[in-house]
């Protein structure tokens, strides 16, 4: 398969089977289980794929994947699955190898984390991509498969140790990225290792003479460093050993980049940064208690700084980080940092999210990512920091996910611009639209998905690109508030109806109180209340907002008003409006839906609208008696009551429309047509312009050049509809309009 002869002699760099031996070694000291046949696969099909090129360096490309995937054997030492897909990394990027090959060869696990890694590499090198949209891409990919992240972050590793073969400006753009994206990422998945080398070999390249100072000032101070470090430990190990723990404990100097941080935060010289280094006690037991007993034994030897103890044991830091810690005064009354933690807690410490997954393969379980809750945790937790962009905002979602969000999954969804929003699962284009501007919210009628146009309750899904179709003419109606999951969604939709409700009202009132005015009918707030109760208002508001939507006519308030007599007298005595009153003067003027032609058309009847059907005011409609609900009101030719009408059924009756005022109903077209650009504008245009109807969704499939579309408006009657249909014909390219009869 390979010519590892040829490559030998034509390279003075060590021969590929130093090198696979090499790793192969690194993998059984660091791995728990490792198909030493899938690495030397990887291996030989790393070699062969890179045969041809070399390195900025001049060495052999090949022993750049070989190097990577030691860091991750040794650093991360997560798996043989992560090794592997690190010998192939860049098979995609630098050679004829495609990703079907690699899938051919090593099976779907290994390609899709060697795509991720390949995909994290286009996201970081596109340069017109702001930071944080790559944080959110590399955290998109972390939600496939962490192992692509890790073998990532090992790839930056080796590049970075390898920078100085690259020109100045690579160098920079490498150390800037390395500094901005890939140290914290490390971060947050709790490698500590791998964030320090990235950062301090960042460092380096940035701040050159920062470095070398504060490099050269720890140098200096080493010897005396080091004594100091002993005149602490010593006492230490003594008293604990007697004491009968297992453990180690060890002073390392902090990184340099740290150290340069906290020089440059405080204001300080090297010489005044005392916690430069961190003892830290690692015990060799599975007993979290003995830590709080380590650490009872050290005080007895050091004081403690009391308000400096932190039990990162009992709660832990959102990346798994356990561990105590303490200072305490050392010798020559120095503050010292004392970190006690076991040795399990250690590995996390050290190698974060990687030494999660070796636990669970300890276990016997295959380390996945899916059915983790600490891992899911995890997830949650990185989410949360990319996501939540000022603390305001992140203490208001958090009210908003505790109050609705609590157990909801989430779902990732992108604007055109290829911006991620997060967004609830089970949330619609609705809340997507009022998730980006409460604007675009208010005036949304539809949203393509994926380039298709969906229906406003379409449940959207992961990956999905989103784009809001707007109508300045549109606003927020009642059944969006079933519609809209999100808090945010929620809440404005109600707070537009409610200031909608009392527009209304106010113009109620208005029109009630002119009218009275005019027949000198002094306002008594008492008597209104009575004949708001008549007429089966709540109370007074609600008897206005009835006046204000046309509900119920002045005339009728008017009347029982004016029926009881300009009244003197106290409450007592005044009468109350009979049922017969009211009901005779409800006939008279009625709103909504008459039964006809049977004896019980002389009380106000309870009914609701079919959703079947959508019956409008001048359809033929029929009405079903339902248990609880009173009368369902069908058109006549709904399907659903078709047997109904046939058998003529006890359960039916005839109904004739009445007086419904300014109340709007849901009617349905389909449209179908030429799929040319411009298309949906015409429609959307045409119907908005038609007494300013409100389209409340609409939902469009093309194929072959032709356009079907179901637009749902709100219209007041069967005329207006018809003239909106006659409208639509007259537009270029539609084929029919017809009224659509539902599902
Ligand atoms: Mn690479």
């Amino acid at each position: 398969m390979s010519t590892p002869q040829v490559l030998q002699s034509a390279s003075p760099f060590a021969s590929p089977d130093v090198l696979l031996e090499a790793l192969l070694a690194e993998c059984r000291a660091s791995l728990l289980c490792c198909d030493e046949q899938l690495i030397r696969k990887a291996f030989y099909f790393c070699l062969e794929a890179h045969k041809e090129s070399l390195r900025a360096s001049g060495e052999p490309y090949y022993t750049h994947p070989v190097e990577v995937a030691r860091i991750v054997a040794r650093e991360i030492a997560l798996d043989d699955i992560s090794v592997a897909a690190a010998l192939l990394h860049d098979v995609i990027e630098d050679t004829d190898f495609t990703l079907h090959d690699i899938q051919a060869e090593f099976g779907t696990t290994i390609s899709d984390i060697v795509d991720s890694v390949t995909k994290i590499a286009d996201i970081v090198e596109n340069r017109t991509i702001t930071e944080a949209e790559t944080y959110r891409k590399l955290l998109l990919s972390l939600i496939r498969d962490v192992r692509a992240i890790l073998v990532k972050l090992a790839d930056r590793l080796h590049n970075m140790r390898t920078i100085d073969a690259l020109s100045p400006e690579r160098r920079q753009r490498l150390a800037r990225e390395t500094l901005d994206i890939y140290a914290p990422f490390a971060h947050r998945l709790g490698l500590a290792n791998l964030k320090w080398e990235l950062e301090d070999l960042a460092f380096k390249v940035l701040h050159p003479e920062a470095y070398l100072s504060v490099a050269r000032a720890l140098q200096e101070t080493r010897s005396e460093r080091e004594a100091y470090i002993q005149r602490l430990i010593t006492p230490i190990e003594q008293h604990l050993r007697a004491h009968g723990l297992q453990f180690e404990i060890t002073g390392r100097p902090k990184n340099l980049y740290s150290i340069y941080h906290k020089m440059v935060n405080r204001g300080k010289p090297l010489e005044e940064i005392y916690d430069l280094f961190a003892i830290r006690i690692i015990l060799d037991t599975d007993d979290s208690n003995e830590c709080y007993f380590a650490y009872g034994l050290v005080t007895q030897l050091f004081t403690p700084i009391p308000e400096r103890f932190k039990d990162f044991i009992a709660v832990p830091k959102k990346n798994g980080y356990r561990s105590l810690h303490t200072t305490v005064i050392g010798p020559e009354g120095r503050p010292v940092e004392i970190q006690i933690r076991t040795r399990a807690m250690h590995e996390v410490a050290e190698r974060g999210v990687a030494a999660h997954f070796r636990y669970k393969a300890e276990q016997g379980v295959i380390p996945t990512w899916k059915d983790d809750p600490e891992l899911e945790e995890w997830i949650q937790w990185v989410r949360d920091l990319f996501e939540k962009r000022s603390r305001e905002e992140a203490a208001q979602e958090l009210l908003e996910s505790l109050r609705l969000n609590l157990y909801q999954d989430e779902i990732y969804v992108f604007t055109p611009k290829g911006e991620l929003k997060r967004l609830p699962k089970g949330a619609t284009p609705l809340d997507f639209a009022f998730a980006i501007h409460t604007e675009i919210g208010h005036h949304c009628i539809g949203a393509k998905v994926n380039g298709r146009i969906v229906p406003l309750d379409y449940k959207l899904q992961t990956g999905d690109q989103v784009e809001i179709l707007t109508s300045k003419h549109q606003t927020p109606s009642r059944d969006w508030e079933q519609i809209v999951v999100t808090h945010k969604a929620k809440s404005y939709v109600r707070r537009y109806l409610n200031e909608q409700r009392r527009l209304k009202q106010q113009e109620g009132q208005q029109l009630l109180e002119k009218r009275l005015r005019r027949l000198h009918i002094p306002i008594r707030e008492e008597e209104l209340e009575r004949v708001a109760h008549a007429l089966k208002c709540e109370n007074r508001s609600a008897l206005f907002y009835a006046l204000g939507v046309g509900a119920i006519s002045p005339e009728l308030v008017v009347n029982l008003l004016h029926r009881n007599g300009p009244s003197q007298t106290t409450e007592d005595d005044t009468p109350l409006p009979t049922v017969e009153q009211v009901a005779e003067i409800a006939r008279q003027q009625s709103a909504g839906v008459e039964l006809v032609g049977t004896p019980t058309d002389r009380t106000p009847l309870l009914y609701s609208y079919a959703r079947c059907c959508n019956p409008i005011p001048g359809d033929d409609i029929v009405g079903v008696i339902t248990i609880g609900s009173g009368i369902r009101v069908h058109r006549r030719n709904c399907k659903n009551v078709q047997e109904m009408v046939a058998t003529n059924h006890p359960r039916l009756v005839q109904l004739r429309w009445g007086n419904v005022g300014s109340e709007e109903f849901i009617a349905a077209l389909r449209i179908t047509g030429d799929d040319r650009p411009g298309m949906l504008h015409n429609i959307t245009k045409a119907v908005v312009a038609c007494d300013r109807t409100n389209i409340r969704s609409v939902n469009i499939d093309s194929y072959g050049g032709i356009f079907e579309g179901i637009f749902t408006l709100y219209v007041r009657n069967t005329e207006h509809l018809e003239r909106i249909i006659d409208k639509l014909r007259k537009i270029r390219g539609v084929h029919t309009v017809v009224r659509f009869e539902g599902a």
